[in-house]
């Protein structure tokens, strides 16, 4: 909600609360938003006290909702792009990697939760991705 500073044609000032900005232009392009004094339709909102009233931090704006959907396809994309491919053999790379028999590199596979707990266990840092439903799976290696 954001509080407007109103003033009518007879020079009545009142505080309206709308939805936002667009909100009172609407109505009062309609005629919908009346002097509580003297019923005049005719309003103009005065820009006083509102900007301040808006950048107050008890009012925070709301976050814009995050789309995790976007999100993860963008993770996983990325992960594609840059990480090899190693499939069930990952935790044998990591393992290879970590003990600099393999050339130390991004890599990206599947792990069984066996295969997790031992990778912790050698302080291997690695991360699960949830990986969503991705359209082209058709041409997935593994
Ligand atoms: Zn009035």
């Amino acid at each position: 909600m954001i509080v407007f500073d109103l003033e009518c044609s007879q020079g009545h000032v009142f505080e309206g609360w709308f939805d936002s900005l667009e909100s009172f232009e609407q109505q009062n392009v309609k005629n919908l938003v009346c002097c509580p004094y003297c019923d005049d339709a005719n309003i103009r909102r005065l820009m006083s006290p509102v900007a301040i009233k808006r950048s107050h931090p008890d009012i925070r704006k709301p976050l814009d909702p995050i789309d995790y959907q976007r999100l993860a396809r963008e993770v996983v994309n990325y992960i594609q792009d840059n990480f090899e491919d190693v499939g069930s053999k990952f935790a044998g790379e990591a393992l290879k990697i970590h003990y600099g028999v393999s050339e130390k590199r991004n890599i990206r596979g599947s792990a069984t939760s066996e295969e997790e707990k031992s990778l912790k266990e050698e302080g291997i840092e690695f991360f699960k991705v949830p990986v969503p439903k991705i359209d082209d799976d058709a041409d997935k290696k593994n």
